[in-house]
């Protein structure tokens, strides 16, 4: 396996693999960019068949978050790490202190968050041999505190992300009697569902996990489909907001949502799919651009919270979509290529 050579590779400036023998550690960091600011990102854990697809989910997913924070203008570069291993059964204090001291030993240099298989828990254990974790602070909210858990952030960014995507499209400035299918009512998905309702929308919900179904039916109101039955609603808005490949030669020729606006990551299977959504006269939000509310989130931890200045900021994904979705226009180009046309301008600026 020749790192170099990967096509996900793409220029990063420094990957790390980091082993510890008496915990078992076996991980990697990679920085893919580092001239707006410290590669930050999360920190994966998962059982990977072979190193070589561990080394290429981490390159992919680094590349991405330079991306991503460049776009919500955000002075962090992109980074993610790995750690191979099955979180539930290979996941011990003494591997995560192992690889927090790897991080540290970076300088700074990458910061990780918590990301599948990890969790803030993970992060406030690891703050204890490093500094560079994030996504551990306590943060006041309206009628409380939450955790350092960044959803409802990213729920509010694709509430904001939504808003715009329907006024560009549907020409509407109001979701009132919006009619949106939300896949998935995790973490994300329920917090947008519920900010949705608020506003006057309709929503068709789907799900794996049954409780989860039950609660917004009960609490919200939503009509339960099956998980296959989503994609062919009739309705205004598609909100992905479970996996990622949702968007794919099965599911586009089901669509009858005008636009595509959800959390997930990585929605495209394909970047062709991306083509095949404009051909349709299908509207995409470009997922890392509507669901940065998180990263903001983790980023406004780190400069010293203030909620005033986080909202502010995530507002920003209004006009960072309304940009994007009129230069596509413009150029008769998919929304997703001039995304990363603006995000590169941005980090090589
Ligand atoms: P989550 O695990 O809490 O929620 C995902 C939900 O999707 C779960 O309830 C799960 O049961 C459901 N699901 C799984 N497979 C499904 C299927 N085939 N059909 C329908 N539902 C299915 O995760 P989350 O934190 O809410 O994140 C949702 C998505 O948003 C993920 O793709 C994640 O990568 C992305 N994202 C999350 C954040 C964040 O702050 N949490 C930030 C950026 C992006």
């Amino acid at each position: 396996m020749s790192v170099f050579s990967m096509r996900d590779f793409a220029n990063h400036e420094q990957v790390v693999f980091c082993s510890d023998d008496k915990s078992g550690l076996k991980a990697i960091i990679a920085v893919h960019n580092s001239s707006l600011g410290p590669a930050l990102g999360g920190c994966r854990m998962w059982p990977y068949a072979s190193e070589e697809e561990a080394v290429r989910d981490v390159l992919r997913l680094s590349r991405g978050m330079t991306y991503k924070s460049a776009m919500a203008n955000l002075k962090l570069g992109g980074g993610k790490s790995v750690i191979i291993g099955n979180p539930r059964t290979q996941k011990s204090p003494e591997l995560l202190q192992a690889f927090a001291r790897a991080i540290e030993n970076l300088n700074g240099r990458y910061i990780a968050a918590e990301d599948s298989g990890t969790s803030v828990a993970d992060m406030k254990y690891m703050a204890q041999f490093t500094s560079h974790v994030a996504g551990i602070v306590d943060k006041p909210t309206d009628g409380g505190v939450r955790s350092g858990d960044p959803s409802p952030a990213t729920a509010y960014g694709v509430f904001v992300g939504i808003k715009a995507a329907v006024k560009d499209k549907l020409g509407r400035d109001t979701l009132d009697g919006l009619r949106v299918a939300v896949q998935g009512v995790g973490h994300v998905g329920y917090d947008l569902a519920a900010q949705l309702k608020q506003a006057g929308a309709s929503l068709w919900v789907t799900d794996i996990d049954t409780e989860l179904l039950e609660r917004a039916r009960q609490e919200l109101g939503a009509t339960v489909v099956e998980p296959d039955a989503i994609f062919g609603l009739d309705v205004d808005v598609f909100a992905p907001c479970a996996l990622g490949a949702v968007l794919n030669d099965q599911t586009i020729p089901q669509l009858k949502a005008r636009v595509v606006a959800g959390a997930s990551n990585n929605q495209l299977a394909e970047a062709r799919h991306g083509v095949e959504l404009m051909k349709r006269g299908i509207l995409y939000a470009p997922d890392y651009v509507i669901n940065a509310g998180g990263i903001i989130d983790v980023y406004h931890e780190r400069v010293g919270f203030d909620r005033v200045a986080l909202i502010k900021h995530i507002d920003q994904i209004h006009d960072n979509l309304m940009e994007i979705f009129a230069r596509a226009r413009k150029e008769e180009r998919p929304t997703g290529e001039v995304a990363d046309a603006i995000a590169e301008e941005r980090f090589t600026r």
